[in-house]
């Protein structure tokens, strides 16, 4: 007898390996078939109206390492027996049309957190059993899931301090389950010898062809030219590369130094696998697995205090990533606007020229300029830059995060709508965050983590020849400047305005 064919339905889990739905469907059928959904309701949507420049929801850097990623993954389906299919439409539609042409009794997934997500799964899913299949959603993308953790009163995390201490207690008895077929950490190995369906069965769905031609080198059309700058690459392959080259290596590991090396715009001090786990190229217990690895290298190393403080620093980033993700499944109107409701009256000024020379470099403050260039021309931003960025649009242009938030998205290759929003709610002050005001001054920024202006140097080359002091200061004169923007603004005088507002808002 024919063995029963499944469904995995590939979305934010682009790998084979350590993937935990698909591991199910493996263990369940031999005869398991992945598929892809290009659905235009996503690749084509644009940023919320009254946002100037009429943005992309989806940066043309995620289509660039989506269709990468996803060619890699056609690959490794064939190389395990089966195939991917890569389809274009609405899932809802689509997902039963194809479980239907394979004849497959299960459709599996993986969970996920956004709320448009949430709404489509369960769209989908009463679509296929009202065609009898049956569906099988679980939880795979983050460590933690995000019903495990309460506070004491019974409530979601709201809190990341006390959140990361229980994440950590959670991940201990984690960790002896073993396996992660077991609820365990350690990760699996991807699924082999599988069985492919009978090509004939695809017959009239739309599948996608996957090949680049010379006429289509983009079959997911996009327009991003910088993927030989970014750090970020493509593919499960290369993100196992990135990982062993940020873990591994004995003392000079990058990760061993992160605790400093994680502030230097200037230096590649951080993994740049942000798109691997925004995309699931990489899975976070592949990630988690090299930090433990490391711990016991550091340990029979002789146990370097600071490497180990390093490595504490790192599962804490994990963390913030895990806390952002369970703080929009519980409160799915953070995706809306802010989370605490006075922002929501704030007088935004809104100069639609002073956002657009933000977005595209050009306020005059070198170290914002530098930031937003390699934004631009990358795809990705360092950290610290984006917590530079992000408070001198809200709190010295002015000008609504959201909007901010808008233009991450528009090009960011990790653009992930938990983190983002997080991270500009972080910095606006509007969220979850204790700390009431926070207001970063550029130029003491970039004197304290780019010394040498070598970051700002390096993305702003018409600048080379300013000294460090200026260049730290902004304060370049004008005979210098050839061609680059006077100053959009004064920090000191936009501090005090802001802060004007911000007490009239409090009453
Ligand atoms: C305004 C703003 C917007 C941001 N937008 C995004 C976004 O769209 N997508 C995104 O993945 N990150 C975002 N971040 C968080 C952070 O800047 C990036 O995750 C990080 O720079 C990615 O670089 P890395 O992979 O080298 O990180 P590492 O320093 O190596 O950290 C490891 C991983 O931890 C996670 N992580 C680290 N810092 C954070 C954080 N503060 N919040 C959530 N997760 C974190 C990421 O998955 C990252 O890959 C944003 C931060 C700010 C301040």
């Amino acid at each position: 007898m024919a063995a029963e064919r499944w469904l995995f339905w590939h979305r934010r889990d682009l790998r084979l390996a350590d993937n935990l739905g698909l591991a199910a469907a493996a263990r369940a059928t031999p005869a398991v078939t992945g598929v892809f959904v290009l659905d235009p309701a996503i690749l084509q949507a644009r940023a919320p109206g009254g946002i100037p420049g009429d943005l992309p929801a989806v940066a043309p850097a995620r289509l660039w390492f989506l269709q990468e990623s996803l060619q890699e993954l056609a690959e490794a389906w064939r190389a395990a027996g089966s195939r991917l299919l890569v389809l274009q439409g609405d899932p809802e539609q689509l997902l039963p049309r194809a479980a239907a042409a394979l004849g497959a009794a299960v459709v599996a997934w993986n969970r996920d957190v956004e709320p448009f997500a949430r709404e489509r799964d369960r769209r989908v899913a009463r679509a296929l059993q009202a065609d009898g299949r049956k569906v099988l959603a679980g939880w795979d993308q983050l460590l933690v899931e995000p019903e495990a953790l309460s506070t004491g009163a019974g409530d979601p995390y709201r809190v990341y301090g006390p959140y990361w201490r229980s994440w950590r207690r959670r991940l201990e008895q984690l960790e002896a389950l073993g396996s992660a077929a077991s609820g365990g950490l350690d990760p699996l190995a991807a699924p082999s010898s599988l069985i492919d369906c009978d090509p004939a069965q695809l017959a009239g769905l739309p599948v996608e062809t996957l090949e680049p031609t010379a006429a289509t080198p983009n079959w997911l059309p996009h327009d991003f030219a910088g993927s030989d700058l970014c750090p970020c690459r493509p593919g499960e392959a290369a993100a196992q590369q990135q990982l062993a080259a940020f873990c591994t290596g004995g003392r000079s590991a990058p990760l061993l130094a992160y605790d400093e090396g994680r502030n230097i715009p200037g230096e590649a001090g951080t993994s740049a696998l942000s798109a691997a786990l925004k995309f699931g190229t990489l899975s976070p217990r592949q990630a988690w697995a090299a930090a433990q690895d490391a711990r016991h290298t550091v340990a029979a190393l002789g146990g370097a205090q600071e490497a180990l403080a390093s490595i504490q620093v790192w599962e804490q980033e994990l963390a913030w990533r895990e806390f952002y993700q369970q703080a929009l499944f519980h409160f799915p109107e953070l995706a809306e606007g802010p989370y605490r409701p006075q922002w929501r009256a704030f007088p935004w000024e809104n100069d639609p020229s002073r956002f657009a020379a933000w977005r595209e470099g050009l306020t005059g403050m070198p170290i914002i300029d530098a930031a937003m260039r390699q934004l631009n021309a990358s795809g990705w931003m360092h950290n610290r830059c984006r917590m530079v960025v992000a408070s001198f649009l809200v709190k010295d242009l002015i000008c609504d995060w959201r909007w901010g938030e808008a233009a991450f998205m528009a090009l960011l290759v990790d653009g992930d709508l938990a983190a983002n929003n997080g991270g500009w709610q972080w910095s606006a002050s509007s969220g979850m965050d204790p700390k009431p005001l926070r207001i970063f001054n550029p130029a003491t920024q970039a004197s304290k983590f780019d010394a040498e202006a070598r970051y700002i140097r390096q993305w702003l080359p018409e600048l080379k020849h300013v000294s460090n002091r200026d260049l730290l200061s902004g304060e370049i004169a004008p005979l210098e400047r050839r061609g680059y923007p006077a100053p959009l603004v004064n920090h000191k005088t936009q501090q005090a305005r802001f802060k004007a507002l911000y007490t009239g808002l409090r009453g």
